[in-house]
């Protein structure tokens, strides 16, 4: 059995592990390996060898931390199929799709080949008669990223190029359940030329999270997963006088409007709604339809739906995948009992679509569940899997107040041919990233990405220039260097001298 181990100092850490994950192929489930969890005593080695790597690592100039960025740039263009083929094994996820998360995750790695232009600061000349101010970003130190199973490649990639190339020494903690995609990270990132030390990993659980939380050498955490671990981990982590920015659940709305391009709308639903198996935290997992659009939605949905092939992902025909784990699988299933329990109906069921897959996969195709409103389950919980919910209301007015009653916001969509509607729905709707006829509007890598309410706790979003702020502190240096030596000590607290606040001459 293939054994998954930790990353420490440049090269795989084969301890004693005591604990153990068991990783599956979830498009079989069957067990493809076996995951090492780290005790404390391995997270500690870990923010060990990050620390002692910090020093040389902050001191390096820009131009070795770019030339590292651009050879891990085209380290990782030559492995993406690589690191798909990983993603599809331990997540499921279909081929076309790991790709896409890759070259996501790759734009970020560009995004950070310009550190030196991301790292300037500013510089005053003669803010008072011989007195410069300048501004300097530099590194908090060890940094550490925990990352959620639906982007193993990609979440962490939203963090560590730009958490290494301003300078700082990384620690990221993988989901359990699809490990091995950091682990070949690490190995592109040595090739890079980065230094020992400077890019760990740790393998675990909660075990190895709290650590993280607690550790005294570690200076910040990125989190991306659940929200209810994220407020455990922002709390904690705050609490131990950490940096955070914990990014987590989402109930993403997508708003169609009577006048939109209903086709469009359809197809925008079912690939932001089924793409991933609805594993996806901009998924759309509510279909908002304004004004009596939505048995023409329905319909156009279902007829689409029938075609869909529903397989594994390395069959390249396969368009969506099976869910991560049979017990996740059952989970989301479980909300079609829920939600007709609460008198929704089930427009598409997903248990009687056909599979092109081996019985063992933890497979559930895609659902619709129709008529649902703001009370029930289905409508309030985030269920992260193939089930798009369609509630129905009359006015643009209403599917605003929907969205901004909701509780996250992550994500919002609005389909429509009306600009003034749209640019309504940009200015008013309570959510961190919104997409005008873009279903799935996750920012590119030179914005940043996050999202509002219960979708983040902390003040910074993830990459972009948040990435740069998060992963940096600033220092505002005041300096003098004329009339040295005049000998002169006033009391009086420092600012511009009477001169340099004289009226101008002639007022
Ligand atoms: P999760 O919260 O279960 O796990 C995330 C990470 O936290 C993993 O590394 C896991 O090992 C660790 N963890 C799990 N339980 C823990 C606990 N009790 N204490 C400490 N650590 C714990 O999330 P997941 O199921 O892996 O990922 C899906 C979730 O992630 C969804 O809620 C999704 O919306 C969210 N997500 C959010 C974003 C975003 O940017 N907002 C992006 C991707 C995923």
């Amino acid at each position: 059995m293939k054994r998954i181990t930790h990353w420490i100092d440049g090269k795989p850490f084969v301890g004693d592990a005591e604990r153990h994950g068991k990783v599956f192929d979830p498009s079989t489930g069957v067990q493809s390996s076996e995951v090492d969890f780290a005790s404390d005593a391995e997270v500690d080695a870990a923010v060990a060898a990050a620390k002692a790597a910090f020093p040389a690592w902050r001191a390096t100039s820009l131009a070795k931390r770019t030339n590292a960025l651009f050879a891990l740039r085209e380290l990782v263009v030559v492995h993406a199929s690589d690191i798909g083929d990983l993603i599809v094994s331990e997540h499921g996820k279909v081929k076309s799709d790991a790709a896409g998360e890759v070259a996501r995750g790759l734009e970020v790695v560009e995004f950070a080949c310009g550190i030196a232009q991301l790292m300037k600061g500013e510089f005053s000349e003669n803010a008072s008669t011989g007195v410069n101010v300048h501004s300097l970003r530099q590194p908090l130190g060890v940094v550490a990223g925990i990352t959620p199973f639906n982007f193993p490649a990609m979440v962490p990639m939203w963090m560590f190029p730009l958490a290494i190339a301003t300078g700082n020494t990384f620690v990221p903690k993988p989901s359990e359940k699809d490990p091995s995609a950091s682990m070949f990270l690490a190995e592109l990132v040595a090739e890079a030329g980065v230094p020992n030390g400077v890019f760990n990993v740790v393998q675990g659980d909660r075990v190895a999270v709290d650590r993280i939380l607690t550790h005294p050498d570690i200076a910040a955490v990125s989190f991306v997963g659940s929200t209810n671990v994220a407020r455990h981990i922002y709390e904690t982590a705050a609490h131990e006088g950490k940096r955070v920015q914990a990014l987590c659940g989402a109930k993403n709305h997508m708003v169609v409007l009577p006048d939109a391009d209903l086709g469009d709308a359809a197809d925008a639903a079912i690939s932001a709604g089924f793409g991933s198996a609805g594993e996806r935290c901009m998924a759309a997992s509510v279909l908002v339809a304004v004004g009596g659009c939505g048995d023409e939605l329905v319909e156009r949905i279902k007829s689409r739906v029938a075609h869909l092939t529903v397989g594994p992902g390395t069959n390249p025909a396969s368009e969506m995948g099976p869910l991560v784990t049979s017990e996740h699988r059952d989970r989301v299933e479980s909300y079609l009992g829920v939600g007709e329990s609460e008198g929704a109906k089930i427009a598409i069921d997903g248990r009687d679509h056909d599979i092109s897959g081996d019985p063992g996969g933890y497979w559930l195709g895609p659902c619709l569940i129709d008529n649902v409103t703001e009370d029930m389950k289905v409508y309030t919980d985030e269920i992260f899997g193939p089930v798009l919910s369609l509630v129905r209301v009359d006015t643009l007015d209403d599917a605003l107040g929907l969205i901004d009653r909701n509780g996250y916001g992550n994500g919002a969509a609005i389909f429509t041919g009306d600009g003034g509607a749209a640019q309504r729905f940009e200015t008013e709707v309570d959510a961190g990233m919104v997409g005008i006829n873009v279903a799935i509007p996750v920012p590119v890598a030179y914005y940043s990405f996050g999202g509002w309410n219960s979708s983040l706790f902390g003040d910074l979003h993830v990459y972009g220039p948040d990435g740069v702020k998060f992963y940096t502190r600033g220092k505002a240096v005041t300096s003098r260097w004329q009339n040295i030596g005049q000998h002169h000590a006033s009391l009086s607290f420092p600012s511009a001298t009477p001169s340099d606040r004289a009226k101008p001459q002639g007022t």
